[in-house]
C-alpha cells in the first residue's frame, strides 16, 4: 500500500540550515522521527569527517541521537538509501559537491530527502555545497541560534580561533553564534588588531 502511495507522490528536497547551535541536527532529527513513527523505510547519512559526538549516530547539541551512515563521499549515499523512502543527510557542508546531484537523484527516484548544514562558514561566506542545494530544493527552513553577546536571532557562526582553514571541526569550545552586528569576519578582526598596535 505503501507503494501506492509512493507512486503517486514524486520526491522532493527539503533543506534545513542557519549557524552553528541553531537546533539544525534537533529539526532534522524530529522530521525523521515522524517518518519513523508513520513507518516510513528512513537512511540517515553523516559525514566521516564529523565524528564530534558519534560514529553511528547524529547527534544534537541537546543530544538528541538518531542512527546513522558515516559516508566517505556522496556517492556512498545513493547505494545505500535504495530502499528508504525518507532519506536524511546530516552536516551537509562537509559533503563534496557531487552531493547536489546525488539528493537530485534520490528526489528523482521518488524519495523525500532532508539535507541539514551550515549554510555560511566561519568568514560569513556561503558554504558549498548547501546554496546550490538551496536552489534546487522544494522546501527551506532557515534555524537561528541567539547571539551569545546581545540575545538577538543568531545567523553567524564565529570562530574564536586564529584557525584560516574553511573546516576546523569543533563545538562550543572554538565557536559561537552571532547576530548580524556582532559577528566579526576574520579579516576585520585583523585589521581592528593592527589598528591597537
Ligand atoms: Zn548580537
Amino acid at each position: 500500500m505503501m507503494m501506492d502511495v509512493l507512486h503517486k507522490h514524486s520526491g522532493w528536497i527539503e533543506v534545513i540550515c542557519g549557524s552553528m547551535f541553531s537546533g539544525k541536527t534537533e529539526e532534522l532529527i524530529r522530521r525523521l522521527r515522524r517518518a519513523q513513527i508513520a513507518r516510513q523505510r528512513v537512511a540517515i547519512f553523516k559525514p566521516e569527517v564529523d565524528n564530534r559526538y558519534s560514529e553511528k549516530e547524529i547527534v544534537s547539541h541537546s543530544d538528541q541521537k538518531l542512527a546513522s551512515k558515516a559516508v566517505r563521499n556522496s556517492k556512498q549515499i545513493i547505494n545505500n538509501a535504495l530502499e528508504a523512502q525518507v532519506v536524511g543527510i546530516d552536516e551537509a557542508q562537509f559533503f563534496d559537491p557531487g552531493l547536489v546531484d546525488v539528493c537530485k537523484t534520490l528526489a528523482n527516484m521518488g524519495k523525500r530527502v532532508i539535507v541539514a548544514g551550515l549554510d555560511m562558514d566561519y568568514r560569513g561566506e556561503p558554504f558549498e555545497p548547501i546554496p546550490k542545494l538551496l536552489a534546487i530544493a522544494e522546501y527551506i527552513t532557515k534555524t537561528h541560534a541567539i547571539c551569545v553577546v546581545c540575545g538577538n536571532p543568531a545567523n553567524y557562526t564565529q570562530r574564536n580561533t586564529k584557525d584560516t582553514a574553511q573546516v576546523v571541526i569543533g563545538a562550543a569550545d572554538i565557536y559561537d553564534a552571532r547576530c548580524r552586528n556582532c559577528f566579526v569576519p576574520p579579516e576585520k578582526e585583523t585589521k581592528q588588531e593592527n589598528k591597537n598596535k
